[in-house]
């Protein structure tokens, strides 16, 4: 890196000026770059020229005020970004070019008590598959987002409890990925990473204070604060379905008591249809709900209503503009959403309660974590496109 202050980090500083102008505003000419910079017309034409060589953007001609311009737009970053999902159930993975769309993806089943290295070697053939299919060598990924449904201490690198998901329990999940799938690596809880998909392409798109709920097999959430993901200071922020809801509640999976995951997560749910419905997947219960059976769907309004408490107590701390709900359950709409929407008005304070919007997520709720590792992926992608452009640079 060039010393700060000098001639050469001011010239790095005016590329990363006019890279970030045009990939936030799209294609301008060199004239508007300079007015959103203002950097001199003389130094957005030496900046432009530079970066034309190395690649970074692509010119066109165009015609501005009735007098010929230069229009500058970011040249496409190149190759592939991948996703490898863990569900409690199944391994996902896709890969993607950038934005929201899915170029191809595969899912396999996984047993409930798999050890790690079984879901890691899973996922990494899954995934070397698939882009073999689609026609591309490993090389071309340029880096993958991983996720877990477990809490991650960013710190460590670990599994940031040690009753969830035992079979992960002290492995450096992204450092053996990165290992099997040769390629960048980050890991991220998958309740952040809906969060992520649903920040970046869905419902909590612009806004800047809003939480997460993901409801499937267990119950998490991903908290966004001022636009962006919170993580915490070790990053096991918005793990809802360990907040405590009943203190004399039944032992939960974490160590602790009466946890909303005790209530909420498939095994209470399907434990409390047992009697009556016999052996069901979550899957089951909530397309028997959305037939209209009565105990599927009063046992997942309860879940709404459940959900609704703790929710309550983020809103109470937060007072986000929005609360989505993902996952699974979200599949039910206005069924959970309507006994949700009234224990937060019962239990948060009155003035939170009512200028917040509680609403179904806009992703599909199978995927919405790979879009967000996906997401992921590309930004690492984008740093290191900025990090080559500086390289080598006069
Ligand atoms: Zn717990």
């Amino acid at each position: 890196m060039p010393a700060p202050g000098s001639q050469a980090s001011l010239r790095e500083m005016n590329r990363l000026r006019v890279l970030d102008t045009v990939r936030e505003h799209g294609a301008l000419t060199q004239v508007e770059i300079a007015g959103v910079t203002g950097l001199s017309a003389a130094t957005v034409s030496n900046v432009v020229k530079e970066l034309d060589s190395a690649g970074a953007v692509i010119l066109s001609p165009s015609i501005r005020n009735g007098r010929r311009a230069v229009r500058v737009s970011l040249a496409a970053s190149t190759g592939l970004i991948g996703a490898v999902v863990f569900g409690d159930r199944d391994v996902r993975v896709v890969i993607g070019t950038g934005g929201k769309e899915i170029v191809a993806q595969k899912r396999m089943p996984l047993p409930a008590d798999h050890a790690a290295d079984e879901g890691i070697d899973r996922g990494a053939r899954l995934i070397h598959e698939l882009i073999a299919h689609s026609g591309h060598m490993p090389s071309d990924v340029r880096a993958v987002g991983v996720g877990l449904p477990a809490p991650i201490d960013t710190v460590t690198g670990l599994v940031g409890s040690n009753g969830i998901l035992p079979g992960w329990r002290g492995v450096d999940v992204r450092a053996v990925m990165q290992e099997a799938l040769g390629t960048q690596v980050l890991l991220d809880n998958t309740a952040n990473l809906a969060a992520l998909g649903e920040a970046k392409f869905g419902a909590l798109q612009g806004v800047s204070t809003g939480v997460f709920i993901k409801a499937s097999y267990g119950v998490g959430a991903g908290l966004i604060l001022g636009g962006e993901v919170f993580r915490g200071s070790a990053g096991t922020a918005g793990e809802i379905g360990h907040v405590t809801i009943d203190e004399n509640g039944p032992v939960c999976r974490c160590g602790n008591r009466g946890c909303l995951d005790t209530f909420v997560g498939a095994q209470a749910v399907l434990t409390a249809l047992r009697a009556t419905h016999g052996s069901l997947t979550l899957r089951d219960v909530i397309s028997r709900a959305l037939d209209g059976d009565a105990g599927c769907r009063r046992v997942l309004e309860d879940s709404g209503r459940h959900v609704g408490v703790a929710v309550a107590g983020v809103v109470n701390l937060l007072n986000p503009e929005v609360v989505v709900l993902g996952g699974q359950v979200s599949r039910l709409g206005e069924i959970v959403l309507q006994p949700m929407r009234e224990a937060i008005e019962r239990c948060a304070i009155p003035s939170a309660a009512a200028t917040v919007d509680v609403r179904v997520g806009v992703l599909d709720p199978d995927v919405a974590d790979a879009v967000g590792a996906l997401a992921l992926a590309d930004q690492v992608r984008e740093d290191a496109d900025r990090a080559a452009l500086l390289v080598g640079q006069p």
